[in-house]
């Protein structure tokens, strides 16, 4: 979702004047500035509507082989289990293609935390006032379940709790910025978000599930799988995904998977993302898909499924709406959503706040993988200095370790504004000193993109110390060797051209 989203909040941008390389970045995505519309005020912030206290019920060291299947993985996929809720209104307007920026690659590490004090002003809004105010799903508030205790009873040594959510503090301790400020959007003007599910606890945390399968390579050679890619249904991606297909052969690859981001309640940031009520028609389009490519390519249904506190019931529940092969977590920092809760304090700490997000959504058991976990570079791009928060990524990365879930190595962060992939090699390495199996996607949100750098991103993982690369079906992890899916790429490209 990244690269189109509203770059970078008002206040980022505002942080930065100063810099002239920077301000050419702000000044380059004018496109997905929405007119900033007065928003409707509302009450500030409640820290009230805290996520239930996710108990990571009994962490799971590493993934364990073959654990109960708990998906028991229906043979047919992408077979819509639960109807499509209400019609609603119209889809959202706003689909803005937006130029990808080019930009300033990484600026020298510019003290960040000093110009904290200046920031703190309208983060964007992308508003649309249409706010597509979807009912849940009928079935929320089903008695939880008892907790199918995670099989194979948890190595010892995990049991103490994550910490606390640390830098989230709420919103009174940095020195306060000066109330009302002319322009009435700022952070109190944005719309907050109170979810509606956040009572209901989710089930404790399965331990991740690993394949049997035994991956054949297909008549051309092709081995790997591109998993991550949208559909126009986002309203900021181009093109059917008939030609994401296409291109993932000319990729030289085995399948695909659609991650398409997943709807959300109460108007969170319908503006990109489909409406509920397409969920269904999601489902379709990928089966569609898999049906055209069938014997040709592997089309498979994934769901970028947005990570934010609160929401957790309401995710878990539309994972149940099908039969998915993949679960991508993702925090996205730059929504409106996220921005007014939690842009409270320093530049670091927003993205140390971040970070923790991304532990706490792997700690949920709800995906996986962990979705360009680097992300937040992207906020104040200028600035980002990876020494500086490094103790806090080492925190982070032990807590996701022990999850047993996987995370993603990006390419399109090379599009971004702090031009990288997502993670960034320095982090890459940490995340393979910790043995996290990592899933490859491309991101695209054009059929072009598919597969794109995948040869630089298996030579970055080599690099970082992998020998193995990772791609989900059936919610079941399968790993191969790096060197046998170069070599796979390479044939198959060459098979298909
Ligand atoms: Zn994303
Ligand atoms: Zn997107």
């Amino acid at each position: 979702m990244s690269k189109t989203h509203p770059p970078k909040s008002k206040s980022a941008k505002k942080a930065v004047t100063a810099k002239p390389a920077a301000k050419k970045v702000a000044a380059s995505k004018p496109a997905s500035k929405a007119p900033s519309k007065p928003v409707k005020k509302a009450p500030p912030a409640k820290p009230a509507a805290k996520a239930p206290a996710k108990k990571p019920a009994a962490k799971k060291a590493a993934p364990v082989k073959k654990a109960a299947p708990s998906k028991a993985a229906p043979a047919k996929k992408a077979v819509v289990k639960k109807a499509a809720p209400a019609k609603k209104a119209a889809p959202a307007k706003k689909t803005v293609p937006v130029k990808k920026a080019p930009v300033a690659k990484k600026a020298a590490p510019v003290k960040p935390a000093a110009k904290a004090p200046a920031k703190k002003a309208a983060p964007p809004a992308p508003a649309t006032k249409l706010a597509v105010k979807v009912a849940a799903p009928a079935k929320k508030a089903e008695a939880k379940k008892p907790a199918p205790a995670p099989v194979k009873a948890a190595a010892a040594p995990v049991q103490e709790a994550p910490p606390p959510p640390a830098p989230v503090k709420a919103a009174p301790a940095p020195a306060p910025k000066p109330p009302a400020k002319p322009a009435a959007s700022g952070k109190a003007g944005a719309k907050v978000v109170t979810p509606a599910v956040a009572a209901d606890p989710i089930a404790p945390p399965k331990p991740p599930v690993m394949s049997d399968e035994k991956p054949v390579a297909s008549k051309s050679g092709a081995l790997f799988y591109d998993s991550h890619m949208h559909t126009p249904l986002c309203k900021h991606a181009w093109g059917e995904p008939e030609e994401y297909a296409a291109q993932a052969l000319k990729s030289g690859l085995k399948g695909i998977i659609f991650t398409c981001h997943c709807p959300m309640p109460d108007g969170f940031w319908p503006t990109v993302r489909m409406a509920e009520s397409e969920f269904d028609t999601y489902v379709s389009m990928v089966q569609r898909t898999a049906e055209a490519y069938k014997g040709k390519l592997d089309v498979c249904l994934g769901l970028e499924s947005e990570f934010f506190p609160g929401y957790e019931k309401y995710i878990e529940n539309l994972h149940k709406r099908a039969d998915f092969d993949y679960i991508l977590g993702a925090v996205h920092w730059q929504s409106k959503d996220y921005l007014a809760k939690f842009e409270t304090g320093t530049i670091e700490n927003f993205r140390r706040t971040y970070l923790e997000h991304l532990a706490q959504s792997a700690e949920t058991g709800l995906y996986d993988c962990v979705a360009h976990p680097d992300l937040v570079k992207n906020y104040h791009p200028d600035s980002w200095c990876f020494a500086i928060i490094k103790n806090t990524v080492s925190t982070v990365l032990d807590r996701i370790a022990k999850t047993g879930v996987a995370m993603e190595l990006n390419t399109s962060g090379l599009n971004k504004s702090y031009s990288e992939m997502n993670p960034g090699n320095e982090m890459l390495r940490m995340m393979a000193d910790r043995k996290i199996p990592v899933v490859l996607g491309s991101d695209s949100h054009k059929a072009v993109r598919v597969g794109e750098h995948f040869i630089t991103a298996l030579n970055n993982l080599s690099d970082a110390g992998y020998e193995e690369v990772s791609y989900f079906k059936k919610r079941q992890r399968i790993d191969l060797k790096i060197s046998d899916v170069l070599a796979s790429i390479r044939k198959a490209i060459d098979a298909n051209s």
